[in-house]
């Protein structure tokens, strides 16, 4: 069995004006970095939950994605951060949602998988919990960047005009002058970043973090954290991180779903993630994409936007990162 680590950096469509050659050259040397970290973990007989949890802080830590550093707006103008870590060899799980203070929100989701009683926390309480565990916090501030801000302004100025028009399902911005099918910037939706692995000892483990979406609600928690939606894995099945419209994933618990289809109808791991990715979420408006791996290191990175940030790496062999479709 040949160790594998997936990685995700968001889903979404192209944002006029804002993807060039050099950009799209910055976010594979931040995926190709990222994988190389996680590869080594794995290639030093490590355990996949240590290769999600470097990979997802790689991510984190990274301005270009959406979580932790970079992470996107409120529309208070502050910063909700969830994500959720899971562990395939012993159903263990750790989730916090609504953190504005922790630094890397997939290390606090780990702490409670490994030293609380409880599986999720939210708020206050998830932050009384990281201080209490030594969990490094940071100002406010740290989360923000001038190009996110930027998203939120513009997300706050074209929210009125919204509507879901063009034809490939993207927001459209009905009263602008504006071509019809201009999408307004996919940002505000997508961008979650996510980690999946298979280890040498046959262990799964998948985690996902997450800003949420630009001009979100306060409070609103996304599919992230929620066990099932967006984060799941199970030796028997399989390991899913997701990234897109997450209450469309809490609505269809879709990472749960590839692995039930495997589990209870036979699917292989890319019959069942694609049944999700392209059947059952888009039948309810579902837009995004998943990274997923099986027992036996097989992987499935489906998406149904026009690009989704991933790649993926086995110890001793030059990772793999795309941005657009085959
Ligand atoms: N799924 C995330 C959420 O709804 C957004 C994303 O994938 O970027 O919070």
């Amino acid at each position: 069995m040949k160790p594998v680590v997936v990685i995700h950096g968001g889903a979404g469509a192209i944002s006029p004006g804002t993807s060039s050659p050099e950009r799209e050259r910055e976010y594979h040397a931040a995926l190709q970095a990222v994988l190389a970290s996680a590869q080594a973990v794995l290639a030093r007989g490590g355990s996949a939950i240590d290769a999600v949890s470097v990979a997802v802080v790689g991510l984190e830590d990274c301005p270009l994605f959406n979580a932790g550093h970079g992470a996107v707006y409120t529309s208070d103008e502050t910063h909700e951060l969830d994500a959720a870590i899971m562990d395939g060899a012993t159903l263990r799980t750790g989730a916090i949602a609504n953190v504005h203070h922790v630094r890397n929100p997939v290390l606090l989701a780990r702490m409670v998988m490994e030293r609380s009683r409880h599986v999720f926390f939210v708020g206050e309480g998830a932050e009384r919990f990281a201080r209490a565990n030594g969990v490094t916090m940071v100002a406010r501030d740290y989360f923000s960047t001038p190009l996110r801000l930027e998203q939120l302004r513009r997300a706050q100025r074209e929210t009125p005009d919204v509507a879901l028009l063009d034809r490939d399902g993207q927001p459209v911005l009905a009263n602008r002058q504006t071509t019809p099918a201009e999408p307004i910037d996919p940002d505000r939706k997508f961008g979650t970043v996510g980690a999946v692995a298979l280890d040498a000892a046959g262990n799964l483990a998948a985690a996902t973090s997450t800003g949420g979406i630009t001009n979100k609600q306060v409070g609103r928690v996304g599919d992230a954290p929620v066990i099932g939606a967006g984060t799941y894995a199970n030796n028997a099945t399989c390991a899913v991180s997701g990234t897109g419209t997450g209450e469309m994933y809490i609505r269809m618990v879709a990472a749960y779903d590839v692995s039930a289809r495997m589990q209870y109808a036979g699917a292989t791991l890319a019959e069942a993630a694609d049944a999700v990715m392209f059947g059952t979420l888009p039948s309810i408006g579902g837009k995004g994409g998943l990274i997923a791996v099986d027992g036996q290191g097989n992987i499935a990175l489906p998406f149904n936007t026009d690009r989704m940030y991933r790649g993926y790496a086995r110890p001793g062999e030059q990772p793999v990162t795309e941005i657009y479709g085959k």
